[in-house]
């Protein structure tokens, strides 16, 4: 756990969040600020700054199964979702600790912003 990470914080549940599924490697829980009717991070359990500095490739896998995990008991399954990792300063990362966005619930315009 790194000290002054918000998600290892949130891991540790030093910092309350609204918690949607778990399992012994990743937690999702909602965005705070949320982007869509349903907008849940997932996040691994152990401090990886981004997905370019992930090196644990079942790690990084749980972290996506966990995402359709949610979708999917959030009922989103058949009118589709998105997941989203934003890595570093171009794509307006925020949080030094690997999230992956699952936004869903309205239409989701492509190109991205
Ligand atoms: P990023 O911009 O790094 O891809 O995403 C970071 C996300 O974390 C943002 O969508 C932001 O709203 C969310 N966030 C920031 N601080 C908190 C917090 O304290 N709790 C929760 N649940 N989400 C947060
Ligand atoms: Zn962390």
């Amino acid at each position: 756990m790194s000290e002054t990470c918000l998600f290892c914080r949130i891991v540790a549940g030093e910092i309350p969040a609204q918690i949607v599924a778990q399992n012994d490697q990743c937690i999702a829980f909602r965005d705070v600020a949320p982007q869509a009717p349903l907008h849940v991070l997932v996040v691994p359990r152990a401090h990886v700054a981004s997905l370019s500095a992930g090196e644990d490739a079942a790690m990084i896998g749980a972290v996506a199964m966990l995402a359709a995990q949610v979708a999917r008991d959030a009922g989103y399954a058949e009118r589709g979702f998105r997941t989203v990792v934003n890595d570093g300063p171009d794509a307006g990362q925020t949080v030094s600790h690997l999230h992956m966005h699952v936004l869903a619930g309205r239409p989701l315009a492509w190109p991205p912003g």
